[in-house]
């Protein structure tokens, strides 16, 4: 089935104009012939070389790859070039972790090599394990176990009258991102922090371990960044503008995003003797791992001395840029992205997406020799970069804000790819859009329709409320975006309507970031013959196609407004939540609840009193919800009846270019309060959770940190937003009234 846009005009155009029409029914049937192009053996051979060395930022192979991939894309016929920028990346120098008491034990920090796995043992070029952008430091300090180190899991140590002031906290990975863990720990005191990644969470818990299974070893570590990512992407010394050789640099003791204690990542071979030489409370049951030990919180007897000490050196980062002229309407853009880099050897991360665009760009290629003329200009990047802090993208986007501005109609995002179900979060203008691509792709196991597949997996698993509207709804909803990959930028940044595209959830694996993440793993245990790869391919690439050859831009304002209805509610209902869990537990506390109930053997301190939020008032929001239904319903009525012809093109090309428009009216250049480079007045990481998205983040982090007076003024911000964006819609639906 065709997308509502494209079938109405088929019709239209046949009866109209014999120019159009050829046309049209030639882009129905490159649409149907791109997806017969992509090959599973392609994948697999881009895969097999890209991930045949480490290639992190910085390091030889990054670069070859880089010029391997502009070659292909030159041999695919495209306009293509490597656009470099220069960023801080900060590779380690020393790394010690020991147990100083009650015994002594040294972690060794060593992934070693795997007999049957040939790419483990590259060790000269492997990056040692670390976390990217923590600052140098030399503790030793008494321990305490934070469990996942979020916010509520200090109130539990509080609780528990312990604080890590002075102390080494040593957090498991998992439940937020990773950079929140030293973040919330500085904030509460401690002086060093470790990371460590629970049997429980992706070991032997789940299933065997590598090399007998796909999870985590007892030496694997996951690396990764832990810049303050939710204040700011991309290199910390150049926020807002473009890493180029010349740019303006902030000394490093004034970037923003560095963390405030060093960090180290560890496996649970390193980290189970320091665990289990903590003594202190029992860790409540949700805090316990799978390790065989007794959880214990500390703080101490164990004594811990962290060394970490980086080079702080400018690497040169290679992203590549390829484009195809739109024939018609060169200066709009259709932006594919998706990284080359990895941590190691990155099979599955990056690779297992890195492989699919490829293989869409060769298909591209082919669609030109055969006569194809796409009617605006496809733009392929493929960015360096992604995993230290999304540099390659940040960069490219702060440096081309202006054009990206003018130009840019959407930006379609992957990453990582696996076999199952076919997932899209992104912009709600573009939920329509992504249901009716994933109707027209193959699931290659099942050989459904990846909706239909994903229809079933709603079904199957949701909530009785989640599977009477996967039945029901006309579309199955995408959810937001907070951040994690390289979409982050664009829609968040330069306010470009995003994707992020996949398939997965029918395999776990416990190799993320670890030097096991290779071709070997790739091909014993995730989508082993590439089926995936090749579905990924026909689905990003049938979404290209159709934006770039639609006649009218197929985004869709009713599920935006269905979405922002959706979220004025959950704002409503947290803020009543909160005032009466606040009330009931204040209440507690006079009545001496918490005292009568308490075990004096294992006492637990009463929560503290808090203040009962007040009254916010969201009508202005409401208003501006139920202004944008009405918008958007009239819109969906003058594109249904529209009738294009070569007569009124001009009026169509004047629809289109505010359409492009329509994502920016969800932002604002101030952005979002004390953190001014997320612009986007809907979607933004969590403050506090890292990828994890916040809807309306200046409201929700308002009513959810406490700052009543900063949520009511930002009701007022995201309703005058939505305002624009209802002015817009009307004026393009008067547009499209002219040529019923
Ligand atoms: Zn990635």
């Amino acid at each position: 089935m065709q997308s509502r846009f494209v079938s109405a005009f088929s019709i239209s155009i046949i009866a109209l104009t014999l120019h159009l029409s050829a046309q049209n029914n030639a882009s129905g049937s490159w649409d149907a012939r791109f997806r017969a192009i992509p090959d599973a053996a392609n994948i697999g051979e881009y895969m097999k070389r890209l991930s045949a060395r480490p290639h992190h930022v910085g390091s030889p192979y990054d670069k070859e790859n880089a010029e391997w991939i502009l070659a292909k894309f030159k041999e695919w016929g495209w306009d293509a070039q490597i656009e470099t920028f220069t960023v801080l990346f900060p590779t380690p120098k020393e790394r010690v972790v020991e147990l100083v008491a009650p015994t002594q034990f040294r972690a060794s920090l060593e992934e070693p090599a795997v007999a049957v796995d040939p790419t483990s043992g590259q060790k000269a070029e492997q990056l040692p394990t670390y976390n990217a952008y923590s600052i140098d430091g030399d503790v030793t300090a008494p321990l305490v176990y934070v469990n996942y180190g979020r916010p509520q899991d200090y109130e539990e140590l509080d609780r528990r009258g312990i604080s890590v002031r002075g102390a080494i906290a040593i957090a498991r990975y998992g439940a937020s991102w990773r950079g929140i863990k030293p973040k919330v720990a500085a904030e509460h005191g401690a002086v060093g922090c470790l990371i460590y990644s629970d049997p429980r969470d992706d070991g032997y818990f789940v299933d065997d371990v590598f090399p007998d299974g796909p999870m985590r070893n007892k030496t694997g570590v996951q690396r990764g960044s832990v810049s303050d990512m939710p204040v700011y992407p991309g290199d910390p010394l150049t926020p807002g503008v473009g890493a180029t050789a010349n740019a303006k640099r902030l000394d490093i003791k004034d970037a923003q995003t560095l963390t405030k204690i060093p960090v180290l990542p560890i496996s649970y071979g390193d980290a189970q003797p320091l665990l289990s030489a903590l003594k202190g409370p029992v860790a409540p049951a949700d805090w316990r791992g799978a390790l065989p030990i007794t959880y214990h919180i500390g703080p101490g007897p164990a004594r811990v001395h962290v060394k970490a000490a980086f080079n702080f050196d400018l690497k040169p980062i290679y992203d590549i840029v390829a484009k195809i002229p739109g024939a018609t309407f060169p200066n709009e853009w259709i932006v594919r992205g998706n990284h080359h880099d990895a941590w190691v050897n990155g099979a599955a991360d990056p690779v297992s997406g890195t492989a699919p665009l490829l293989e869409e760009a060769r298909a591209f290629g082919e669609l030109v020799k055969q006569g194809w003329k796409p009617k605006r200009t496809i733009v392929y990047t493929v960015w360096d970069g992604e995993e230290p802090m999304l540099l390659g993208s940040t960069e490219w986007v702060e440096q081309h804000e202006q054009e990206l501005a003018q130009k840019a109609a959407i930006y379609i995002n992957s990453d990582g790819n696996g076999r199952g179900f076919f997932g899209a979060s992104g912009s709600h203008t573009l939920e329509k859009f992504i249901n009716n691509v994933a109707k027209d792709v193959e699931d290659p196991e099942t050989k459904l329709s990846a909706w239909k597949r994903m229809q079933a997996n709603r079904i199957a698993t949701g909530s009785p409320d989640a599977k009477a509207e996967a039945r029901s709804r006309a579309d199955l909803r995408i959810s937001a975006l907070g951040s994690g990959s390289d979409y982050s930028p664009f829609l968040q940044h330069a306010g470009v309507a995003s994707l992020n595209l996949g398939y997965g959830g029918l395999d776990d694996d416990g190799i993320y970031h670890s030097v096991y993440d290779d071709f070997y793993h790739f091909t014993h245990f995730a989508d082993t013959n590439f089926m995936y790869g090749r579905a990924l391919a026909q689905t990003a690439g049938t979404a290209v196609l159709r934006f770039a050859d639609a006649d009218l831009l197929p985004y869709d304002f009713t599920d935006l407004s269905d979405t922002v209805r959706t979220y004025v509610k959950e704002l409503q209902n947290l803020l009543t939540q909160e005032q009466d869990r606040i009330k009931e537990k204040d209440r507690e506390i006079d009545e001496g609840v918490f005292a009568a109930v308490n075990d004096p053997r294992r006492p637990l301190l009463a929560p503290k009193v808090e203040e009962v939020p007040p009254a916010i008032n969201f009508a202005p929001l409401e208003n501006a919800a139920a202004a944008l239904t009405k918008a958007a319903e009239r819109y969906k009525k003058a594109a249904d009846t529209a009738r294009p012809s070569a007569a009124n093109a001009g009026t169509l090309a004047m629809v289109n270019a505010r359409l492009i428009q329509s994502e920016r009216q969800l932002t604002d250049p101030a952005g979002l309060p004390r953190r001014p480079w997320y612009r986007h007045l809907l979607y933004a990481p969590g403050f506090y959770t890292g990828y994890a998205v916040k809807t309306m983040p200046g409201v929700r982090e308002g009513i959810e940190e406490k700052h009543y007076a900063e949520a009511e003024a930002e009701v007022l911000r995201v309703a005058r937003a939505l305002d624009r964006e209802t002015a817009l819609i009307n004026a393009a639906a008067g547009d499209l009234e002219q040529i019923r």
